[in-house]
């Protein structure tokens, strides 16, 4: 099976290294150079473009930024994957887009006889170092199953959602679950350190009961720790939060808590931290306050 990656970014390039690690034929593609350099290092082999890798390639994942990227690759200009695809080759994308244009893109490539899985991933920069992803995935079931063991070397969940489109739904779930998460931690320690408590002991305490979380194992140190540093940025996830109000709205589903977040992230986008890493909500209320969280 020879296996195509479109992407090779923050997340693309160790999933593609893993990929290879694991025994795969693997061809790869980016707009930046150096990172197809990087891959071509480990043993993947370089694309001149992606009309290259569509006729190359039995299997084709994509890890790009959002819904129009993998739109115009897939789908329009001269070197539009669907031009040059084989019938009978699986597209999977990776990335995490509107699950309305993941059903778009599969309807477009359904009349070239390809067939589509969607399928976001879950975890981040260093899961996808490790390969211990989780994977949420839409599409038909026995494309799934054949396909598993693919996403199984960069994942260590592979699980499907439904038909078409029900990886990024659930995709979208988790990152409206993370946000709100995110803004409440921030508000917390926030209130415990104006009121007098450490936030240090404030985690410490609350950490092993009902409102600990992944989460905030995750980012309660870094917003102590005053380390914005990306993982991931604030300017992904207002794209993600778009694509969540974009969904709502097809099902006429509410989002006030979602909505408040997103204008919060916003603000930090304006205020030019928009490449900070999201645990960065926590300076939102730092400059409410005047006050930055200490240990
Ligand atoms: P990134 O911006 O680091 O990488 C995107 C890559 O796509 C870049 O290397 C860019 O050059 C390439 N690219 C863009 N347009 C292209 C084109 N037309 N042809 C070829 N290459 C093109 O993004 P990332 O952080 O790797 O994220 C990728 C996806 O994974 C996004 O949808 C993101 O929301 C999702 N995701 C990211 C994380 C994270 O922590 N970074 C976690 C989970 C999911």
């Amino acid at each position: 099976m020879k296996v195509g990656l479109i992407g090779l970014g923050i997340m693309g390039k160790p999933m593609g290294k893993n990929l290879v690690k694991k025994g795969y034929d693997l061809m790869v593609f980016d707009l930046n150079k150096a990172a197809v350099a990087e891959l071509v290092e480990c043993g993947a082999k370089a694309a001149e473009n992606t009309r290259e890798l569509a006729e190359n390639c039995d299997v084709i994942l994509t890890m790009l930024p959002n819904s129009p990227h993998v739109k115009s690759v897939m789908l329009e200009g001269e070197n539009a994957v669907a031009n040059y695809v084989k019938e009978g080759t699986v597209f999977i994308d990776m990335s995490s887009i509107n699950p309305v244009a993941s059903r778009e893109i599969s309807d477009a490539l359904a009349k070239k006889g390809v067939v589509m899985l969607d399928a976001p991933v879950s975890g981040g920069e260093p899961k996808a170092v490790d390969g211990t992803l989780a994977f949420m995935v839409g599409g038909p079931e026995d494309v799934f199953e054949a396909h598993k063991e693919l996403l199984g070397a960069m994942g260590s969940s592979v699980v499907r959602c439904g038909e078409i489109g029900a990886g990024n739904v659930t995709k979208l779930c988790n990152q409206v679950v993370v946000a709100i998460n995110i803004a409440a931690v921030s508000e917390a320690m926030m209130l415990g350190q104006l009121s007098g408590v450490e936030p240090e002991k404030i985690f410490e305490a609350i950490k092993g009961g009902l409102a600990g979380s992944t989460v905030m194992n995750a980012k309660a140190p870094m917003m102590m720790d005053q380390n914005f540093k990306p993982g991931f940025r604030i300017d992904l996830h207002i794209k993600d939060l778009t694509n969540v109000v974009d969904a709502a709205k097809v099902v006429d589903a509410p989002l006030p808590l979602t909505s408040q977040v997103m204008e919060m992230m916003k603000i930090l986008h304006r205020d030019g931290d928009g490449a900070c890493d999201h645990s960065a909500l926590m300076k939102y209320y730092q400059k409410l306050t005047g006050e930055e969280l200490h240990h």
